[in-house]
């Protein structure tokens, strides 16, 4: 898997790639998908959502450059499967699950398989985690109609934001810079298709 998203796909950051190469896969999702688990697509986990495709998880991490001494904050925690990779590349990750059961039952598999530097809650996330902010990173894996202002605001200057922004169908992976003097600078990458952010900030249902 981790060869075909460097060879394929041409994700070039080591660091990404061997954070891929550390968390398995499969652990994520149900024993009947193991087998499925390395191959490159969406799998269902429960609660109408998805554990998203692992060249999609890649490039997200690549996108949001991350560095060892960043606190980050996700929105949608779903399987904890993108919630390792980011605990891998950054000192301490939060993150923020709408779905109660789903984020129980990350928490249970972060904590199994040994990550150490990350702490789960669940609430909407499209109001961001005020108690915890500034963040220097942060990453939302659910479509959102336009980026939630409350997250902007939460983003440390020279900090990054990586969204899915656009319809319930499909999007584009836009790249938000907080600019020190408190601009925003807004890069827009490749089409997608999450499953929709719903709360306060997002879809309303
Ligand atoms: N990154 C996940 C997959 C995310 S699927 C993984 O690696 O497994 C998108 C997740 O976002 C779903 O679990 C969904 O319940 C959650 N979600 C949707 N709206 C949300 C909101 N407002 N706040 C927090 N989580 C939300």
């Amino acid at each position: 898997m981790v060869e075909e998203l460097e060879k394929k796909y041409g994700i070039a950051d080591r660091r990404v790639l061997k954070a891929m190469l550390d968390i398995p896969r499969h652990l994520f999702v149900r024993k009947h998908l193991w087998a499925q688990a390395y191959g490159d697509h969406a799998l269902p986990i429960g609660a109408e959502q998805t554990i998203s495709q692992p060249f999609v998880v890649a490039r997200m991490s690549e996108m949001l450059r991350v560095s060892p001494e960043h606190t980050v904050l996700e929105i949608g925690t779903g399987t904890g499967y993108q919630t390792a990779i980011l605990a891998k590349l950054a000192r301490r990750v939060y993150s923020l699950e709408r779905v109660g059961e789903l984020a129980r039952a990350a928490i249970d598999r972060l904590r199994s398989i040994g990550i150490p530097n990350v702490k789960v809650q669940a609430f909407d996330g499209t109001v961001g985690w005020s108690e915890v902010a500034p963040f220097a990173r942060i990453l939302v894996t659910a479509a959102a109609p336009s980026a939630p202002k409350p997250l902007i605001e939460q983003l440390r200057p020279g900090g990054r934001m990586v969204i899915p922004e656009g319809s319930r169908e499909e999007q584009r992976l836009v790249s938000y810079r907080k600019l020190r003097g408190g601009g925003v600078r807004r890069e827009e990458g490749e089409a997608v298709a999450f499953v929709p952010l719903i709360g306060r900030y997002g879809w309303a249902s």
